[in-house]
């Protein structure tokens, strides 16, 4: 089955297929470096960190690019507030520059704690100022800026698709525009592209342009950015839900307006998650960091778990017992690799055993390692059904799979599925001596050993063919 994916543009899952499958471009909306994320915030990089994977697992080199905004989030999604930035100086009686660098490098420890994969680049907004000055400029040679006491604004009534892509009903917007709203601005939805630091105002990241000092506006990085890296129309281009009606909707008009070419082919968009019920929010205290989560008990990869057990499209509501229940169907997946090793050590050593014996019984035995080529091609189906993880997980739990299948699986999801402490020799030999004890009949022996083993982290599984060691947590 060849990749479908739901595009927001059309509402519709649609079968994707890049431009150039050696260089699929995909930009995804990187966080604002003014605080650590909280666990909303890294849902998304998940997703996104599957849909790479699964892009890879069909062939394909996506070049990802990811941006980091460091000046120009202001509090509000409308172009007021204060700058996200400047708000995280204060507060941490810093420098704007050692507050971006700080929450940088936090947000790249949670990303590789969360085993994603590294982007082709990380971009920073205060590294494209002048690329977005030309973008400004070439904007406002075609018509599209007018200045204010404030800023330099789009004028969205120029770009007659504004609306399209996020359905927006405009009329509704100008009459639900709050009281205090921007009246030099022509329309409800125009939106900055560049603001000016009035007198008086405290803005420590400024640049002059047009005789005088500002900043650029939230939306005009990702637009400059995209453009520089990769060029449109970009393959994929990702984000969280919120993004669709102001961020994303800018971006397009932004760029289609001055190069008038189509911006991205495919958009994605990951829903939201609660906690609780509740919307996550400081004033709630709810806004878990993996730090949180990890002195509660839990790896940032059980709650990696957690997030890939639902679909990028759905609601999800987050809560410690659902947490708890992922980490244990992480803790089960990992025996279940433990118990793949072990018992592909012994067909390994049963084969060397068989060398001559007839050739028939031979390939039973090679079937047995490589046999679970329909668990992979189903694995993989679901997976190419718009990354229909929750199905995939289903697939893995009512499967028998082997090693091979599951370094496929880790490879996709990579959840440290791999990551254990092996027995040492001499809790192997610990082992040996229980099943000697046990074959002895000396149960006294072999329940001591028994519970030894249990200290040491093992826990001893008796079966059918032979016991083996899992792991305790
Ligand atoms: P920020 O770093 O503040 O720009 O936030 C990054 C992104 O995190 C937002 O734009 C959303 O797409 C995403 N986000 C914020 N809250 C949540 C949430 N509760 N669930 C999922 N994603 C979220
Ligand atoms: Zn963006």
């Amino acid at each position: 089955m060849s990749l479908k994916l739901y595009n927001t543009l059309s509402r519709k899952v649609e079968e994707f297929h890049p431009q150039d499958a050696e260089n699929v471009k995909i930009y995804t909306c990187g966080p604002t470096v003014y605080a650590r994320a909280h666990i909303g915030n890294l849902c998304s990089y998940i997703y996104w960190g599957l849909l790479v994977a699964v892009l890879e697992a069909d062939g394909m080199r996506p070049q990802r690019v990811l941006n980091f905004t460091d000046v120009g989030h202001l509090t509000s999604d409308g172009d007021t507030g204060e700058d996200k930035l400047e708000r995280g100086a204060k507060r941490e009686n810093k420098t704007v520059w050692e507050v971006a660098e700080y929450y940088e490098e936090l947000f790249m420890r949670d990303y590789n704690s969360l085993f994603l994969e590294m982007p082709a680049k990380i971009c920073k907004a205060t590294d494209y100022i002048e690329a977005d000055k030309q973008m400004i400029d070439i904007l406002t040679e075609k018509g599209y800026t007018y200045e204010t006491s404030d800023g330099i604004y789009f004028d969205t009534s120029k770009f007659p698709k504004y609306a399209e892509f996020a359905r927006l009903d405009l009329d509704h917007l100008k009459a639900g525009a709050r009281v205090g709203f921007n009246s030099e601005k022509r329309n409800v939805s125009d939106f900055a592209l560049w603001k000016f630091i009035q007198p008086g105002e405290d803005h420590a990241m400024k640049w002059e342009y047009r005789g005088r000092e500002g900043y650029p506006g939230w939306h005009i990085e990702c637009s400059v950015i995209s453009h520089e890296e990769l060029g449109e129309p970009l393959d994929i281009h990702c984000g969280g839900i919120d993004h669709i009606p102001v961020h994303h909707t800018n971006e397009i008009a932004q760029t289609e307006a001055a190069y008038g070419v189509k911006m991205c082919n495919f958009w994605l968009h990951c829903n939201f998650i609660t906690i609780d019920g509740q919307k996550i929010s400081k004033s709630l205290g709810n806004t878990y960091s993996l730090d949180d989560l990890f002195k509660r008990g839990f790896s940032p990869l059980d709650f990696k778990m957690w997030v890939l057990q639902g679909h990028y499209l759905g609601e999800r509501n987050f809560s410690f017992e659902d947490l708890e229940a992922a980490k244990n169907r992480r803790l089960n997946w990992k025996n279940r690799v433990a118990l793949a090793m072990q018992k592909e050590n012994n067909d390994e050593k049963t084969l060397e055993q068989v060398t001559d014996v007839d050739a028939p019984e031979l390939k039973v035995l090679e079937e047995k390692l490589v046999g679970d080529a329909e668990f992979v091609h189903g694995f993989m189906d679901k997976l190419n059904d718009n990354l229909n993880s929750p199905e995939a997980f289903a697939l893995i739990d009512n499967s028998e799979i082997s090693l091979k299948g599951w370094k496929m699986v880790e490879k996709v999801f990579r959840l440290g599925l791999f990551d254990f402490k092996v027995p040492a020799d001499e809790q192997l030999e610990k082992m040996r001596l229980r099943n000697e004890a046990r074959e002895n009949g000396d149960y006294g022996l072999a329940d001591r050993l028994r519970d030894e083993l249990l200290d040491d982290g093992f826990l001893m599984l008796d079966t059918d063919a032979g016991s083996f060691w899992q792991l305790c947590k």
